[in-house]
Parts: C-alpha cells; structure tokens; sequence
C-alpha cells in the first residue's frame, strides 16, 4: 500500500508503549505498510508499527537475506515471549537510529506466541540471528531501543560510517 516514513530517535513516540490489536481487520492497512517498507529500505530484518507511528502490537521480519534457513517474512500480532534459554550477542542496528550500531546480549533462543495477519493464533520456536530480531521489535512495542540494551554505550557503541570503515580495513563483523 505504501511506503512510510520511519520515525528516528529521540521522536518521543519511539517511547510509548503501544496497544494490543483488537481487531485483525482494522491493522491490514498498518501490516501492508510495514511490510512495504521494511522491503523498501533494502537491508532491514524487522520493523514494529511504532517506528511508522502507528501505535499496535505489530510486527514484521524477514531475516531471509541472513538465515539459511529462515522463516522468510513473517508477520506478528500482539507477540510475546513465552520462553527464553541461553544467551546470545550480536552487533544490533536499528533503522530508527541509523547511525549507530552496538553489542546486545539477549536470550539465544525464544518460543513466541502471536496472531498472523488473518487472525490466526500461532507459536514459533526460533533461536539466534531470528531470535534477536523478534525480541529487538517486540522491545519497539514497549518502547524500548537497543541502546538502552547496550551495556556501555559511552564505550560500545559504534558509528556506522567507522564500521564500515573498519570494515574495508579487513576486519569482518561478527554477527
Ligand atoms: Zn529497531
């Protein structure tokens, strides 16, 4: 349907928490834009309604270009974590904080319940690369950022552009 502005930090609305959807039918509109525009910026995994200002428990990944064996795009109503084990630390980014990227430590695998866009109840095991994607969203829902996750920020947080830079130096990232 369209393409949508993403909202970039410190826009107050990227800290409200927002509301479970009550009706499937009124968020169609919310989902065909997420989707739009998470394919429309070329690179991203993930992105929750918020980050368009729509204030629902939606969200969208697509971790296909990163995981063999993906789940490819899958969209998530009113998801939550109903089970963690292990940890896992991977260099995050966020397209709401284009600038930057930092280490976060989260659970390494999770099982999730939720809704898909036609209303229908499911739940998903997935761990790492995946994993780290959906608990990065959900933490949109909640109004919560990656770098409030960063253990250091002062320290550990990293432009982009001197990534990049390191990176045409020959160091290869981590994740
Ligand atoms: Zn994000």
């Amino acid at each position: 349907m369209a393409v949508r502005d993403v909202l970039t930090y410190p826009d107050p609305r990227l800290r409200l928490v927002s509301a479970p959807v009550e009706d499937i039918q009124t968020a169609q509109g919310v989902i065909q834009d997420l989707c739009d525009t998470m394919s429309a910026s070329g690179h991203s995994v993930g992105i929750a309604a918020p980050q368009i200002g729509e204030l629902l428990r939606i969200i969208v990944i697509d971790c296909s270009k990163h995981v063999k064996k993906s789940q490819g795009q899958l969209v998530l109503v009113n998801p939550e974590v109903v089970a963690t084990e292990g940890t896992y630390s991977m260099r995050e980014g966020c397209m709401s904080l284009p600038d930057y990227l930092g280490p976060v430590t989260r659970p390494r695998r999770i099982q999730v319940k939720a809704i898909d866009r036609h209303g229908q109840p499911f739940e998903l095991q997935v761990s790492k690369f995946e994993a780290i994607v959906i608990q990065h969203e959900i933490d949109h829902l909640n109004g919560v950022l990656f770098i409030d996750r960063v253990a250091s920020p002062r320290t550990e947080l990293m432009r982009r552009s001197a990534l990049m830079q390191r990176q045409a130096e020959g160091e290869s990232e981590t994740e």
